[in-house]
């Protein structure tokens, strides 16, 4: 049985609301991007001291060279780390945008949407680069017709996500990758998809990549992001990451760093962070095969930085396995937060960098 609520204030989720919130920022810099494939327009949000790198070879050219430095130079003295966030790669996935939006307040006018204040996170947050794309994929989540999962069953998260096929059969996962883009074999298109049909998480990268996920790359090869976070929504799963492929060994260190730091975080409220998926938990990916060169990894290789996939809890009403409200959900992002940008500034910023030389 559906058990629908009524979001709290602060969740600001839809497309309008975003829109609406991004018009009255006032302290951080807004730059329109390319449009989504409905013509939408998708915006980046930048707070703090840009590091643009003046670059000047590409990363693989500079990889080529041996020397990082001639991609993104951050040896300077005044160096200070970034981190990009981005929500709503999925239309049906939108917890992560409403984490962004209310720090966004929180850096606007010093609390929350709720009128919260979160100091701990708030001076973190301001010792950084931070560049925010909180509604990557606004065509998706224009199709999904309402603005929290909480207390929706797994079939909505299902057909509004994922969508059905001409004769009216959930599409489901996988096998709404079977077909890409998808447009023209469904019946009702699913939130992943843009309006052309296109999964943000498994297009064509290196030859046809579509507008929303250049706008991600670009965002990402100019300021080389020293972390990137995808925020997703996973139905009733615990807090955790979607594993990443195709990366190297440092990335994959600094990724469970942040992640074990948020599994003790986590506990320390009785919530629950874990670093493996619960598909791969097994055998640690095997009985699915590695996962595929998705966008993380594509992040990965224009900036050379760790890139992960964070999947929340959705709190689904007919899934028992782990179900949370709207505010431990909020609440679950906030922590996550605070860890990365405190693990940022403990381990990339021109002091850490000094510090760990000097050992
Ligand atoms: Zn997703």
């Amino acid at each position: 049985m559906k058990e629908i609520v009524t979001p709290p204030v602060y969740w600001h989720s839809s497309v309008d609301a975003v829109n609406e919130d991004i018009k009255k920022i006032k302290k951080g810099k807004v730059t329109k991007l390319l449009p989504s494939a409905g013509n939408r327009p998708i915006y980046a949000i930048e707070y703090g001291k840009s590091n643009l790198p003046k670059s000047k070879a590409s990363l693989s050219s500079a990889l080529g060279a041996f020397d990082y430095r001639c991609y993104a130079d951050k040896t300077g003295e005044d160096y200070v780390p970034t981190v990009y966030l981005a929500g709503c790669i999925h239309g049906g996935e939108f917890e992560g945008t409403v984490a962004l939006m209310n720090l966004i307040s929180l850096l606007e006018t010093g609390v929350d949407l709720a009128g919260n204040r979160n100091d701990d996170l708030l001076s973190l947050s301001e010792k950084l680069h931070l560049v925010f794309m909180p509604m990557c994929n606004p065509d998706g989540r224009a199709r999904i017709p309402f603005d929290n999962f909480v207390g929706h069953s797994f079939y909505d998260l299902r057909y509004y996500n994922q969508g059905t096929w001409k004769n009216g059969e959930l599409c489901g996962y996988p096998e709404c990758k079977m077909i890409h883009p998808i447009k023209e074999v469904s019946g009702h298109l699913g939130g992943y998809f843009n309006d052309d049909g296109v999964n943000m998480m498994h297009d064509d990268y290196l030859v046809n990549p579509c507008n929303e996920v250049k706008n991600v790359l670009k965002i990402c090869r100019d300021n080389a992001p020293d972390f990137s976070l995808l925020f997703h929504g996973g139905g009733n799963t615990f807090n955790t990451y979607f594993p990443v492929s195709y990366i190297n060994a440092d990335a994959r260190r600094q990724m469970m760093e942040v992640a074990n730091m948020a599994t003790e975080a986590f506990a320390k409220e009785e919530l629950i962070f874990k670093m493996i998926h619960k598909n791969f938990e097994k055998t640690g990916g095997e009985d699915m095969g590695l996962p595929p060169f998705m966008l993380t990894s594509a992040i990965f290789h224009v900036c050379g930085e760790p890139c992960v996939t964070y999947e929340s809890n959705q709190g689904l009403c007919d899934s028992d396995d782990y179900r949370l409200t709207n505010d431990q959900i909020y609440r679950s992002h906030m922590i996550f937060m605070e860890c990365l940008f405190k693990w940022t500034l403990e381990n990339k910023s021109s002091e850490a960098r000094k510090a760990k030389l000097k050992k």
